[in-house]
């Protein structure tokens, strides 16, 4: 089928909630896309930061084949010790003490603010529901997290969205210390703003971030749906900061391209959400799990993070070499590329994928959140096809 007639028939039968790119992905393997037509496409985005082990890896469909051959699925009323084993490895290894399992980034949040609200009311009675997010933050899609999101842009149409979210701008603690109140409840942030353009945190900020919530019992709540499991080569990128958040939030990479989002809470946090409380038909699928436990426990590994941060460090210096490059920032295998005046990030992403490399943007950057198994040979053709793409503008 043409390209156009598989347009049409999209158009006719989806919403038309995307911009996609005029190509018709089809099958991958590891770090490489292919199209209807066989064509080849180095992936630098990974599906949005998901196929964090590329895709088909061979120890991720086996063991997500094994669970589907054993049953695809099992409701939350009963135990499964696929969803538990998942459940444990991921308490243990971010040393947190329980997980609440939903199917997306947003669920993933959605539990975070239910949780900080509860553990508020619990102690200090109704009032006191204030989440306080960062300035162009990206929390979700619906309609709390989207409140939780601090760009205006996002604030249209849906009206009334969930109150008592409030902006706080980034790297600035005395701003965020006017902004507490007895109203507040809970500071959310991200250590790398992923679609806010690729923006670290200061690590001092998040420290002092820490430090303020400790001070008066608010809830650090870290969403580390884009920059988790790897991303920035530490397991959570709040690592880098070596701060322990009180909720961490999952879900991109984790799955490793099945649906999942996960909610943590630390030790003292266990028994805020009780029963019937809150809840999830698909969340923690079983499927989804025996995936998820897979990727963590491949990620999980000090050699794994090594390669990630050297592939980061890799492509950094390269990317700083190129033409009409301004900056390059993020961590790790998360990096944002601040592109000149010459130049529009869309645009050379539209090229790039006519030359057989996606790629994706945040704002007016050019982002790269390719799989963290990406090879060296992958990268460099990836990166070489990128260079091409920007000596066509000068
Ligand atoms: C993508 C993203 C979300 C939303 O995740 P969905 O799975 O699309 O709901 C939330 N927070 C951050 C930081 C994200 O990057």
């Amino acid at each position: 089928m043409s390209f156009e007639s598989v347009k049409a028939q999209h158009d006719s039968a989806l919403m038309p909630t995307y911009g996609r790119f005029p190509v018709i992905l089809n099958h991958g393997r590891n770090a490489t896309a292919f199209d209807d037509g066989g064509a080849e496409y180095i992936d630098f985005g990974s599906g949005i930061g998901v196929t964090s082990l590329g895709y088909c890896d061979p120890g991720y469909v086996k063991a997500v084949t094994t669970q589907l051959n054993m049953a695809q699925h099992f409701s939350n009323l009963y135990y499964n010790e696929t969803q538990i084993d998942c459940a444990v490895s991921l308490c243990r290894r971010t040393g947190m003490a329980r997980v609440f399992f939903g199917n997306s980034g947003a669920e993933a949040n959605e539990c975070a603010i239910k949780l900080a609200r509860k553990y508020s009311f619990d102690k200090y009675g109704k009032g006191r529901s204030t989440v306080i997010t960062l300035c162009n933050s990206f929390h979700g899609r619906t309609v709390t997290t989207l409140a939780a999101t601090g760009q205006d842009v996002f604030h249209n149409y849906f009206f009334p969205f969930t109150g008592d979210f409030v902006y706080a701008p980034a790297n600035d603690l005395d701003a965020l210390k006017a902004m507490i109140d007895d109203t507040t409840c809970a500071v959310m942030i991200e250590c790398v703003q992923g679609e806010g353009g690729v923006m670290p945190l200061d690590t001092a900020y998040i420290q002092g971030v820490r430090a303020l919530c400790d001070q008066h019992d608010l809830l650090m709540i870290v969403d580390e749906v884009q920059t988790g499991i790897g991303r920035t080569g530490k397991l959570l990128a709040v690592e880098h900061a070596d701060v322990k958040p009180d909720v961490v939030t999952l879900a991109k990479g984790l799955g490793g391209g099945l649906p999942i989002g996960a909610c943590l809470c630390r030790e003292g946090l266990e028994d805020v959400m009780g029963v019937g409380m809150h809840g999830s038909t698909f969340g923690g699928n079983p499927v989804v799990c025996a995936g998820a436990k897979y990727v963590l426990e491949t990620v999980d590994n000090p050699d794994f993070l090594k390669m990630v941060s050297a592939k980061g460090d890799f492509a950094r210096r390269r990317l700083e070499t190129m033409p009409h490059v301004k900056e390059v920032r993020g961590m790790g295998l998360m990096l944002g590329v601040v592109l000149d005046d010459k130049v529009n990030a869309k645009d050379v992403a539209n090229l790039c994928v006519k030359c057989g490399l996606l790629i994706l943007t945040a704002k007016s950057l050019l982002r790269l959140l390719p799989p963290l198994t990406i090879s060296k040979d992958e990268l460099r053709r990836g990166l070489s096809i990128l260079e091409t793409v920007l000596k066509e503008w000068n």
